[in-house]
């Protein structure tokens, strides 16, 4: 008879530990088991097994307990390898989670036991049509050179034909066909390495020939971090080693996957959260069995059950979405860096604005800083700040003011193509009581509605709550109405057509994207040509490098700068660079126009000269006024509730038993999300050891394990 030790799945924390079960057959530490717990069928993962002589009995009363069976083994291979199991450990102890829950984040969603495994990544082709069209010049050139080929790349070849390649599928002269990569990309087809210039080889020798672990590029946008990532995994390939790439969102960054798998088509796997379970545990095997050897992925990847990797590689690496908020809340780097410890293989990290956090420890030397400040192909963008307040006091537009649309209708009439970025989504964002200025909030949510002109409806953007504008205010009760203020994409897009009516506007935001690949398919249109203007919310932001684009506009810049969270600034900051780095990125100088409403703060001032390092040591020094990270670590702690009565008692339970060399703040309400109360405790403080000693004894002692929806976040990004 074998005894085993499982984890088991249930939500509530203080079953944070094994449970043991009997059984006959095979089984081996990291598989999946199916148990009885407290009367219900339940999945476990087994953590050790051991063989025993004992009759069942025996056992029994050895342990003092009744054993029950492990009902069946739904693996037939561990999916937890020994080093994923280890990590799930240091997880739980780094966030303070179950360890149940952090066995279950790495896994790809629900595993079918048994699938089939295919190579899931298709590439786009194109050939000719025996049709008979007729061709300009141009096209009649891009038609041949396809002839030739037999056929080709859709990508390169829509990248070196940029409209033309449009036109011709068009006409029926070209056809579009989707093929599996592995079966057509021979070897020797890929695309050549470039020659690396003397700043990018610098970084490359440096990454080579030094034994730290961590390494933070700090390079401008444009000045070929890529290119050096994809340098150092051919290297890390040819040493017969497994490469990862992090990307913060796989649809906002086509460019970056486009330029890998050209790189690397035969061994490439790409793993995300739009990929359905069957394929991501395609992914999860392929990547298992050695067979992908470049991996390029979102937060989630980094938990893949890599054999021997050789590089990891973390770009944006500022990026909001590395960090989970669900528990277990962890930071993808953190796991990066443990990882890499544990493969002996270098981390690099890369942005253009890196978290004030990164900097902060390469300017230590705890990360090893690279500098790359010289842009390979373009000079930076010229920018400009408009005081909008200034605009409006002279009648412009406090949507596109005199000096925006002056420059749109210069570029239009360039037949170049602009990006015009909006911090807000629906027509007008908030609508408030004629009579007494109240904004109309969300019944459910502290928060304000949205007023979304065209089905003239309310939403609320937390809880996706929809209404219909009340006929008297509920505040004050006055049937005045309601008059809406500030303005969405949507008012945007209305002006625009106003102002240019010949100019072809596609709008990406919340409400165009809300449909799978709808992202790609916008950032295709107007990569192809097929628009001037592309205007949306922030996510347009990131990554995107189309050579044609000579203006940015960026309205509301100042937006988030008023938020009262103490990252605010950084992350308009972030936003404002990154936007700016848009502009001009190939033979054509770039324009950013930057419309404020405090032109003279630092982060609008920063963005504006694309200064980093006054920006690092301004807001460093706010940071260390206020006591906040990276001078100190934060754990917010956040109950909820039915009521707010009984949440802000479980915080106060926690508040009373929290003491110790760091500050115990709140008990803070806060916002309401989804009908729950919420209250916040958090633990500011130096000694991050001690903040997890004292809350992980809290969680384990008979007051905490009787807390039941707690969210513990470590480190949290955003305090709101
Ligand atoms: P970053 O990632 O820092 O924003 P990229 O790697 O995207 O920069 O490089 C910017 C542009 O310069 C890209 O179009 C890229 O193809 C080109 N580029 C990069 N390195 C080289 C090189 N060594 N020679 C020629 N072109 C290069
Ligand atoms: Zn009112
Ligand atoms: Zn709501």
């Amino acid at each position: 008879m074998k005894l085993t030790e499982c984890w088991i799945e249930h939500p509530v924390r203080h079953i944070d530990r094994t449970f043991t079960y009997y059984y006959d057959g095979d089984i081996t530490p990291g598989v999946r088991v199916s148990v009885n717990f407290a009367h219900r069928n339940v999945i476990g993962f087994v953590e050790s097994v051991t063989e025993t002589q004992e009759t069942l009995e025996e056992a029994e009363k050895r342990l003092g307990i009744s054993l029950k069976p492990v009902l069946s083994v739904l693996d037939d291979a561990p999916l937890i390898t020994p080093e994923l199991h280890d990590l799930a450990m240091w997880m739980r102890e780094n966030t303070l989670s179950t360890a149940i829950s952090c066995f279950q984040c790495m896994l790809p969603g629900k595993i079918k036991p048994g699938g089939k495994i295919t190579q899931a990544v298709l590439e786009r082709r194109v050939r000719i049509l025996d049709n008979e069209v007729s061709l300009t010049p141009k096209q009649l050139s891009c038609y041949r050179e396809i002839a030739e080929l037999g056929e080709a790349s859709y990508t390169e070849m829509r990248k070196k034909y940029p409209s033309v390649l449009a036109k011709l599928i068009e006409k029926g002269a070209v056809e579009v066909f989707s093929v599996e990569k592995e079966a057509v990309m021979p070897a020797g087809h890929e695309e050549d390495e470039k020659t690396l210039t003397p700043q990018q080889q610098k970084a490359v020798d440096e990454v080579r020939n030094s034994d730290d672990p961590v390494f933070l590029i700090k390079g401008v946008t444009g000045s070929g971090k890529t290119e050096v990532y994809l340098n150092l995994a051919r290297r890390a390939l040819e040493e017969g080693r497994q490469v990862l790439i992090l990307v913060p969102e796989i649809a906002l960054t086509p460019q970056m996957i486009e330029r890998v798998s050209k790189r690397f088509s035969n061994a490439l796997a790409i793993y995300h959260s739009g990929l359905n379970p069957q394929e991501k545990y395609e992914q999860y095997k392929l990547v298992y069995s050695n067979k992908a050897r470049v991996i390029v992925g979102t937060r989630s990847a980094v938990f893949l059950p890599f054999r021997n990797l050789g590089l990891i590689v973390m770009d944006e690496e500022h990026d909001t979405s590395y960090k989970q908020e669900n528990q277990p809340a962890y930071h993808c780097r953190d796991v990066a860096i443990w990882r890499g410890k544990y493969h002996h293989c270098p981390v690099v990290l890369g942005s253009a604005t890196p978290s004030l956090e990164s900097y902060a420890r390469a300017v230590r030397k705890v990360y090893h800083l690279i500098l790359m400040d010289e842009r390979i192909n373009m000079t930076l963008p010229e920018i400009s700040v408009v005081d909008i307040r200034k605009a409006m006091q002279e009648g412009q537009s406090y949507i596109l003011s005199d000096e925006l649309a002056g420059e749109l209708k210069n570029c239009l009439d360039r037949r170049q193509q602009a990006i015009l970025l909006l911090n807000r989504r629906g027509y007008h964002s908030v609508i408030r009581c004629r009579s007494c200025q109240t904004a109309l909030k969300c019944p459910h949510c502290d928060i304000a509605m949205s007023w979304h002109r065209d089905e003239r409806l309310l939403k609320c953007h937390t809880c996706g709550t929809v209404m219909r504008v009340p006929k008297a205010c509920p505040e004050c009760g006055s049937t005045a109405g309601f008059t809406a203020f500030g303005f969405g994409t949507q008012k945007l897009e209305t002006e625009l057509q106003e102002k240019f009516p010949a100019a072809k506007v596609l709008r990406m935001d919340a409400d165009t994207t809300g449909r799978k690949n709808a992202h790609e398919k916008i950032l295709k249109a107007f990569g192809n040509g097929e628009a001037d203007i592309l205007l949306g919310t922030q996510m347009i932001a990131k990554g995107l490098d189309y050579p044609n684009v000579t203006l940015v506009g960026i309205i509301n810049g100042d937006e988030g700068i008023a938020r009262t969270d103490f990252r605010s600034c950084e992350l308009s900051f972030d936003l404002l660079m990154q936007a700016s780095g848009r502009s001009g990125r190939s033979e054509y100088p770039g324009k950013v126009i930057l419309q404020v409403f405090d032109p003279g703060h630092y982060a609008v001032q920063c963005a504006a000269q694309q200064d980093y390092d006054t920006f690092f040591v301004q807001e460093m020094r706010y940071r260390h006024a206020g006591m906040y990270p990276p001078y100190t670590y934060l754990i917010a702690l956040t109950v909820s509730s039915d009521t707010q009565d009984k949440a802000d008692k479980d915080a106060y339970v926690i508040r009373q038993a929290l003491n110790g060399s760091y500050k115990t703040i709140g008990v803070l309400t806060l916002l309401k999300i989804n009908d729950r109360c919420r209250s916040r405790v958090l633990l500011k403080g130096q000694d991050l050891e001690e903040m997890r000693r004292d809350v992980r004894a809290f969680l384990d002692s008979p007051e905490g394990s009787r807390i039941k929806d707690l969210r513990i976040d470590v480190n949290p990004l955003v305090l709101d």
